[in-house]
């Protein structure tokens, strides 16, 4: 079966985090993120992100408090590979 790399991993992640994935593209994207510490990482930042988003979009001080919280995570963690 063939191996995800980094690159193509995260080319998925948005997909996979909406949802939108094949079956099996869901299965190399888990296997990948289960092998790979920096991608796992970046995956649970853009999930948390995501459900943050979503959770909050109606409160009035959702943008403020969004981006804080992203400040301060991205203060303490490496940037997402381009
Ligand atoms: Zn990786």
């Amino acid at each position: 079966m063939h191996q995800l790399d980094c690159d193509e991993t995260a080319e998925r992640l948005n997909l996979y985090l909406d949802r939108e994935l094949s079956d099996a593209d869901v299965v190399q994207v888990r296997e990948h993120l289960s092998e790979c510490p920096p991608c796992e990482r970046i995956f649970d930042f853009q999930a948390e992100v995501k459900r943050l988003v979503r959770k909050e979009c109606c409160s009035d001080d959702a943008p403020a408090r969004l981006r804080e919280w992203v400040r301060n995570l991205s203060a303490k963690d490496p940037q997402p590979p381009a």
